[in-house]
Order: C-alpha cells, then structure tokens, then sequence
C-alpha cells in the first residue's frame, strides 16, 4: 500500500518548497489511493519556534492538502508528534549498539573543539569517522563495565552510528536513477543524546518511517546527502526488505536562476515566499500569499509546475487534475526557477473564471476603505464585470472607483480628440435615447443603442469614445453599457447632462 508523510520540523514557517513537497507527497498518495500523512519532526529541541506547527497546519489547509493521518487527524499509528513518541527511540539506537552498528561516544565539547582546531590547522574540514573514533572516547575503546560505569556516574553520552571504511553505498532515487556513494566521505552521525533524552532527526526518521509504514520517501533535495546514511540504517535495523523507495525533488531557484530560492528573498525582491503571512515571535513579519490575494488554487497551480510538468501545452490543473495527472517521472532533477509574474498570470486566470459572490465578499471591505457602501448584489454585479481585466481583488478599485466618483473634470487630452466634430451632438442624442430606455440593462441598452447609432450613421468609434469620456472622465473603465447599467438611468443622465453642458 502506498503511504507517504510529509514531516516538517516546526523551526519556522513553511515555505514554498516546504508547499511543494507536502503537495507533491499528497498527489502521490491520492493517485495511488493511498495513504498521506503528517509527522510532526520536533525533536530539536534548540530549533523549537513557537507558532511554527499551528502555522504549517494553517497553511495545509489554506492549500487544500488534507492528511488522511497526522498531528491533528489522529491514525492507527500515532502519535504524529515525534516529541510525543520519546519513548520509542532509545531501544532502537541500543539496538544498533548490541548489533555493532553504533556505539557510545563520551566526548566532551571541549575534546571536540580541540579536534576541530587541530584539523583547521591541518587545512581539513573535521569530520567524526573511522580515522578519529579511536582516539576518542568511545564504547569501542572500553569494557562493558567502564561503560556502564561512566553511564552510571551521569556523563553524558550520545549514540553515534559506526559509518564503516570504505565501502560503496549504491542507493536509487526514483527522480535521480543511481547514486553511488564511498562512505569513507561520511562521519559517525549521532544518533541519540543523553542530554535531553532525544534521538537526532535521522534516527528518529527512519524508525518512524518503518513503523509507520512508509512505502515512499518525497521530499527535498536537500536530504539527498542523508541518503546513505539512511540506507545503511535501514540495513543495520534489517529492514531492508520494507524499506521505502525515494525521491528527491528538485531545489526551488531564485527568479533569476542563481541559486535557492530562500526565506530571505520574498521580501527582498517584492513576492512572497509564505503561503501565508508569517508573525515570527520576535515581530517580524513576512508576506503571504493569501493576503496578497492569492486564491489558493492558482497557488497551488502553480507550485504543481516547479518541478513537474505534465508532458502536454496545459497549465491550469485543478487538484483533482493534478491528482489524475501526478507521476514521479514527470518530476525534473533540475532546479526550477520561480517566476513571479507567472505567479501573478496564473491568479488572473483563476480570477477570471471566479464566483462574483465570492469576489463581493473580498470586494466590499475594499470599496469601504474608500469610503463606498454598496449592496452586495451591486458588489457581485459589478466584480462579474471587471474580473477579466484583474489578476487581484485589489485591482478592482483601480478599475471601478469612477462608478463611485462622478468627473469633475474631464481629460484635456482625451477630450481634443474625440470631444470635437459631430461627437458632442451624438452623445447628446444618446441621451435622448437613453432617457427612453426602460429596461436599463446592459444587453437591451447595446441593442437599442447600436440599432440608433446606426441608423444615423455615426462612426461607432468615435461616438463611444466620446460617451466614455462624458461619463467616466477619462479613456478608462469596461463595457460602456455595463457601466451604465451599474450607474442606473438617473447617475447615466446626470452625468450626460454634466458633460452636455
Ligand atoms: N524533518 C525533515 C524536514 O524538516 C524531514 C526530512 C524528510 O522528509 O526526511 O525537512
């Protein structure tokens, strides 16, 4: 069965690739009709942020990405909070140690640090393997008493894995192909700390993986260089045989290609990189894309495309599309680049096709910081009219607010060129028509209209850029009509006469 977790630590908000392979995770397990769930990774406890978790469930949900087990779902595996599942991991790291997998290291920090001073003089980065963990102080230099008898008197000890010399890890990724990696490269990871009674992520990891049954690992690449370290846990617990396969998805690039998109770069380049607004515990505060008016689903749209594309011309894909559509191979190796105004493309086109009562509902507070009160119906109205020229609800002011404000004046420059001729006299026999017209909506308006403007011969052109002029003040505005009928006959020919006189 297939079974996939996305296993975030809460040491900040989740970013867009954080997004992206909880999304990525969630597709796969929907297609397979499987499994998806969510495992809380907060057994760090130094890089604990407060908010976090209720942040990356807050924004899970604003994404639509609903977990079938988890934190809050519940499941016959749980907990989902691996700082709630302490208990599990000591036996397995003491397991490794009976095995000879793993062994004890009593290593103070200063013996550490003069470690790491002796190897920067060297010129080496330091690394804790095979070459050093003689020297130190280690179970496999010491008798089973003198370990215990160290455990007993309340040193502290950790865990650390035994990486073995010189032997080639042959590891698959199901994006990558083959990977082959000499593990002489590799240190002793720790494994687990007497200090606060913790296991390290990668412990904890891949015991939760195996008894939660995890058939599939998604996620950045970031962990790629984790994988032989993993593989080799996998083989030293024995359990090969259900280990799950992997994929290591492509890094988000920067819109300019050089390098990982970062926390960093939303606000220093105008995007956001949050999906939602994030208050940091200091009282920062970070963009979101909901509160710059992202519909989640065009998020989502477009999150689904860095990275995988569907070997067609297609780009708008619902959930249920991606669903249907999702397959690993389709994921790139290589980097994807993030471009904002495809970003803000793909909202335009959920914003088109959006429900006008929906778009009220965000339209209505807008107009009121203007100072406009208007009926819902009207609000719903007039959204139906001006969403095809808007990618943001925040547009809207800029396309509407001449409804709400009747011109004063009217432009110098528009008026020299359509305000002259026969211009003045059509529009004043528009008028007279207009005043006519009963049924004052936009399609009975257009059809009487056109059939008079006709009859007389005037030039259509010239004639509504003169009538958009009178009304609005300016060239600006949508469908002459639909702004009449959104005005009402009496605003329609208050306005006329203004301009008329
Ligand atoms: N807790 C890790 C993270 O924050 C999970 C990595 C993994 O999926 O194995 O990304």
């Amino acid at each position: 069965r297939v079974r996939v977790r996305f296993a975030p630590s809460p040491t900040g908000p989740l970013h867009m690739g954080g997004v992206r392979t909880a999304l990525y995770n969630y597709l796969f397990a929907r297609r397979a009709g499987g499994d998806f769930i969510i495992r809380i990774e907060d057994t760090d406890s130094h890089r604990y942020v407060p908010g976090a978790e209720e942040y990356i469930f807050d924004a899970l949900q604003w994404c639509g990405i609903r977990a079938d087990e988890g934190v809050r779902e519940g499941g016959p595996h749980g907990p989902y909070r691996q700082s709630e599942r302490k208990e599990i991991y000591l036996q397995y790291a003491l397991r490794l140690v009976e095995s000879g997998n793993a062994y004890y290291a009593f290593d103070t920090p200063e013996a550490l640090d003069a470690l790491r001073t002796e190897a920067e003089q060297r010129g080496d980065a330091f690394a804790y393997n095979y070459k050093v963990r003689g020297r130190l102080a280690t179970s496999l230099a010491m008798t089973d008493e003198e370990v215990r008898a160290r455990i007993e008197r309340g040193d502290q000890w950790v865990i650390r894995f035994m990486m073995p010399e010189n032997e080639e890890v042959h590891m698959h990724d199901l994006i990558r192909g083959e990977v082959t990696v000499n593990t002489s490269t590799l240190d002793d990871k720790v494994l687990y700390k007497s200090a606060d009674r913790l296991p390290t992520y990668h412990l904890a990891n891949i015991v939760d993986d195996h008894l939660m049954e995890i058939s599939h690992v998604i996620r950045g690449e970031e962990w790629l260089p984790s994988l032989p370290l993993h593989y080799l846990l996998y083989r030293a617990f024995g359990w090969t045989d259900t280990q799950p396969e992997f994929a290591h998805l492509p890094l988000l690039l920067k819109p300019t290609g050089q390098g990982k998109l970062s926390k960093r770069d939303g606000d220093k380049m105008g995007f956001p990189v949050f999906p939602l607004e994030w208050k940091s515990p200091t009282g920062e505060v970070s963009r979101g894309y909901r509160e710059d008016g992202y519909f989640p689903e065009a998020f989502i749209n477009m999150l689904a495309l860095l990275g995988w594309n569907p070997g067609t011309e297609q780009e708008l894909f619902s959930m249920d599309e991606l669903i249907a559509d999702f397959s690993l191979e389709r994921v790139s190796k290589a980097g994807a680049r993030f471009n904002p105004d495809k970003a803000r493309w793909f909202n335009a086109q959920y914003m088109h096709v959006r429900d006008n009562d929906e778009l009220a509902e965000a339209y209505l507070p807008l107009l009121r910081e203007h100072g406009v009160e208007i009926p819902f119906e009207k609000a719903a109205r007039i959204a139906g009219y001006i969403k095809g020229r808007a990618a943001f609800v925040s547009d809207f002011w800029e396309l509407s607010y001449f409804l709400f404000r009747a011109p004063v004046s009217f432009d110098a420059k528009v008026a020299e060129k359509y305000w002259k001729g026969e211009n003045p006299e059509s529009v004043a026999g528009l008028r007279e028509v207009l005043a006519g017209i009963d049924d004052f909506t936009n399609r009975n308006m257009e059809t009487v209209c056109h059939a008079w403007i006709e009859e007389h011969g005037y030039k259509m052109g010239q004639i509504m850029n003169a009538f958009r002029l009178a009304i609005v003040g300016e060239s600006k505005g949508f469908s002459m009509y639909e702004m009449c009928e959104v005005l009402g006959k009496e605003e329609t020919l208050r306005r006329l006469d203004y301009a008329l006189a």
